[in-house]
């Protein structure tokens, strides 16, 4: 028997409005004191009334259009019905049959640039808005009977995006969830930080066998109940929790209990396993009805507008970095998954191209689109991240400008400097933000270009190594860059490797 995993989420996005869905509470409940940005509405008193948050609006409609939905010309809030202490109405104002959008789409690239590289889609069966309720703290240390409620959270807009059954994997829903959770940053819409439950996931799987012949058309469609994983609060425990259940529903098809009811569980996260919790309602338990304080919206003269504010996404932007700069797939993925960092990539792209016209003029070696793209991904994507973390810094508090990192980019495409000695310079420009050129002076850093001093270190390098001497003699090619090495230390790192490789062969070839 074979068996496949099929996987539907469903993502709930804390939108970043100034205020929350449906009054004007300040909505940043998460950094303040508890029950400090609540109000009669966002509280539940009796008699109050809620207000439709257009920005809420907008930012639902702009993420509909991103994950390519259509979004309604008519949309409306209902009244979801059911008590938990968190929700101090008795009932969350969500949306029910016209929401927001439907029938969207996004498509996934696994493992761009490496072995195993192939592409899938996911339906997004629909998004809709709705409010989040408070938040009940546990105390710990407490009598074990009561729970505090904190207001705060009460009201916050999430858009809430329901996939299709379409993943087939844990793997595949991990990479759906963190596209996601990008599209979301670059639409400005949302940290979506899972850690900090801006972006909460439920996942729901069954298992179902994959026939002889699986181009049977029939079979496509056909799932067995379902069961639903709360509490996910990381991309590593969506994964492991899915796992998990493979493995159990696994063993229950095995043993000839296929899961026959829907059913929900948690995730313990410490024991790494699902526990069962209540059966699920079904909608008919939430007797939803239409909110009678809330007109229905009409969104068809909106439409236009959001439609065309939709920014450039992820996947176009690696698309375009791969097009426009020469970068590798991985690279270009690397780049444009750090927002920042692929800003910052961009402007250093578009300096070292006035940097390349004057080493032209200079009559340099030219700088080809390919050198500056090796160059922008060998020293911003790998030299400046190790420097940063060295120093616990990140692009925003360290000093180096994308103008003065494509003066550097330069100066080691001209052979000004060695590498060694270039990353000894980014240091210092990430300290301080003086020029690179500034630096290699003041440090006495630049590439020697003293012929006769060069050959005084081979010839020290030689006198000073007769094993690496020896070793060459009988063949090694490998001491020849060892001795490369010996020449980089008596110049400290001022001698051109290429050029020192070649006075060695020379002054060995005399011996
Ligand atoms: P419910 O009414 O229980 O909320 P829905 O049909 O609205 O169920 O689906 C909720 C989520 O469960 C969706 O993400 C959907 O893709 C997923 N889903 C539905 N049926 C299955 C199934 N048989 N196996 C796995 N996931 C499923
Ligand atoms: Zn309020
Ligand atoms: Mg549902």
């Amino acid at each position: 028997m074979k068996l496949e995993p099929v996987i539907g989420l469903e993502i709930h996005v804390q939108l970043k409005t100034e205020s929350k869905m449906f009054c004007s509470c300040p909505n940043h409940g998460d950094i303040e004191a508890p029950n400090i940005n609540i109000c009669p509405t966002c509280t539940g008193q009796p008699g109050t009334m809620p207000n439709i948050n257009a920005k809420a609006v907008e930012m639902g409609m702009l993420i509909s259009y991103a994950l390519g939905g259509e979004v309604a010309g008519v949309s409306k809030f209902d009244r979801k019905n059911y008590f938990y202490p968190d929700l101090p109405k008795g009932y969350q104002i969500s949306q029910f049959d016209l929401p927001i959008s439907q029938h969207g789409k996004l498509t996934i690239r696994l493992n761009e640039g490496r072995e195993g590289e192939r592409e899938f889609s996911v339906g997004i069966t629909r998004l809709h808005l709705e409010e989040d309720a408070a938040k009940l703290l546990h105390i710990e240390g407490g009598d074990g009977k009561s729970s505090l409620v904190d207001f705060n959270r009460a009201g916050t807009p999430l858009a809430e995006i329901v996939t299709e059954p379409d993943l087939r994997s844990p793997e595949e829903a991990k990479a759906f969830l963190q596209e996601l959770r990008l599209i979301m940053r670059y639409l400005g819409v949302s940290d979506a930080d899972m850690e900090r439950g801006q972006l909460r996931c439920d996942a729901n799987i069954s298992l179902r066998e994959i026939p002889d012949d699986p181009k049977n058309e029939n079979w496509s469609t056909q799932f067995n109940p379902k069961t639903e994983i709360k509490n996910l609060n990381s991309f590593r425990s969506v994964e492991r929790a899915l796992e998990f259940e493979i493995k159990r529903q696994t063993k229950l098809w095995l043993d000839g209990q296929i899961p026959s009811i829907l059913a929900t569980r948690g995730w313990d996260d410490t024991r790494g396993v699902t526990v069962e919790q209540r059966t699920k309602e079904d909608s008919s338990d939430y007797r939803y009805f239409p909110e009678p304080d809330l007109p229905p919206m009409d969104l068809t003269e909106m439409r236009d507008r959001l439609s065309r504010m939709v920014p450039e996404l992820p996947e176009a932007r690696r698309r375009r970095f791969i097009e426009q700069y020469g970068l590798a797939r991985s690279d270009a993925r690397t780049f444009c998954d750090q927002p920042d960092l692929a800003n910052y990539a961009e402007q250093v792209f578009s300096e070292l191209e006035v940097w390349a016209k004057s080493v032209q003029t200079a009559g340099g070696q030219e700088l080809t689109p390919e050198r500056a793209a090796k160059l922008v991904s060998g020293w911003v994507l790998t030299k400046l991240n190790g420097v940063l973390s060295t120093h616990k810094l990140d692009l925003e508090t360290m000093k180096v400008d994308p103008e003065n990192m494509a003066e550097l980019l330069t100066m080691v495409h001209n052979n000004q400097v060695t590498g060694t000695n270039a990353l000894l310079i980014l240091e210092e420009m990430v300290l301080t933000g003086i020029d690179p050129s500034q630096v290699m002076k003041e440090k006495n850093l630049g590439q020697m270009d003293d012929i006769d001093a060069l050959r005084e270190a081979a010839q020290q390098a030689i006198a000073n190594n007769p094993k690496a001497v020896e070793d060459w003699r009988g063949g090694k090619t490998t001491a020849v860059q060892f001795l490369v090495g010996q020449v980089m230390k008596i110049t400290r790192g001022k001698a051109p490797p290429e050029e020192a490789r070649r006075i060695l062969e020379e002054e060995l070839g005399k011996l």
